[in-house]
């Protein structure tokens, strides 16, 4: 085939304007996929810390929330991606002591990111005594000794969580420090409707003591006026050996157990099965993460937690 000086350049300006067409639709389209780099960029770890996070941060902040929802924060292992996105953020809100150190120290090693433990003007609880004979079990990936890092499961915590991240943003981004100062008014007011609400429905219980998946539960019991009797886990994600399972059994014949409470991070069939067939209890849920609807904000999450208890 001849091909014409004129019939050439044709072809060849068609296939030019046809590159650049590509590449103009592949930036439009990566564009639209990455954050903006004026909008500024924060990272929580689980559900709570991100809910609470966007009521005070508004809708011009991006939230990143590493824990994908119904995941265990006690199991949990970084992606490579979410190690590369998280570079964007100004700084990242941990629970702390132990519980997230799945996000802490991956992002301490790759990143310059700093964190933020929101643990502040809260006081801690540590694991109570009945738990100590667990000590020195091989594999302790423990928990059960130590400090208690389930903090966030009270209102009154969770509004100094609030507090924390609000004085950070401040730092970090001092232009629009009254709009943090305003959003934590308001988000103060509405969890403190919610703790007189929580007081009030947590009275009409028929059971105070309960049984739960795993140990998890001693701030909200406290707050609230309930007892966890017992955990059904030793560890987080550890199995009951026998005498932890003729211990439980002794308990629950010997005291008033409103329910058994499965957890949906933390969801055991075995314990189900014992609690239910075995031992003729009812099997109720409780949440300790949330991110899930009904149980889609932080105070929704408090709000479930405290109806199941009270039933
Ligand atoms: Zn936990």
């Amino acid at each position: 085939m001849i091909v014409s000086p004129q019939k050439y350049l044709f072809i060849i300006t068609t296939v030019v304007v046809l590159l650049l067409a590509a590449g103009i639709i592949t930036l439009v389209a990566r564009q639209s996929v990455e954050q903006p780099p004026s909008r500024l960029t924060i990272a929580t770890t689980i559900f709570p810390l991100a809910d609470i996070a966007r009521n005070i941060a508004g809708e011009d902040v991006y939230v990143i929330q590493l824990l994908p929802p119904g995941a265990s924060p006690h199991s949990y292992n970084l992606s490579p991606q979410q190690l590369t996105d998280i570079n964007n953020a100004k700084v990242l809100f941990v629970i702390g002591h132990k519980l997230d150190a799945w996000a802490a120290d991956a992002i301490t090693r790759a990143t310059e990111v700093p964190i933020v433990t929101v643990d502040e003007g809260i006081k801690l609880r540590e694991f109570e005594a009945e738990d100590e004979h667990h000590e020195g079990e091989e594999g302790d990936e423990h928990e059960e000794t130590g400090t208690d890092p389930h903090y966030w499961l009270t209102i009154p915590n969770g509004q100094q969580i609030a507090t924390t991240i609000a004085q950070t943003l401040q730092e970090i981004d001092p232009i629009n420090s009254e709009v943090y100062a305003s959003n934590l008014i308001a988000y103060t007011e509405e969890l403190a409707t919610v703790e007189k609400e929580l007081q009030l429905q947590a009275r009409s219980a028929k059971h105070t003591e309960f049984i739960a998946v795993h140990n998890a539960w001693s701030y909200l019991a406290q707050q609230y006026g309930f007892e966890l009797a017992a955990a059904y886990e030793p560890v987080a994600g550890k199995e009951p050996s026998i005498s932890d399972i003729q211990r439980l059994q002794k308990l629950v014949s010997e005291h008033n157990i409103g329910a058994f409470y499965n957890e949906p991070a933390e969801h055991s069939i075995g314990a189900t099965r014992f609690f239910q067939d075995n031992l003729g209890l009812s099997v109720k849920t409780l949440d300790d993460i949330g991110g899930i609807p009904p149980r889609d904000t932080y105070i929704n999450l408090m709000r479930e937690n405290i109806r199941a208890l009270s039933e």
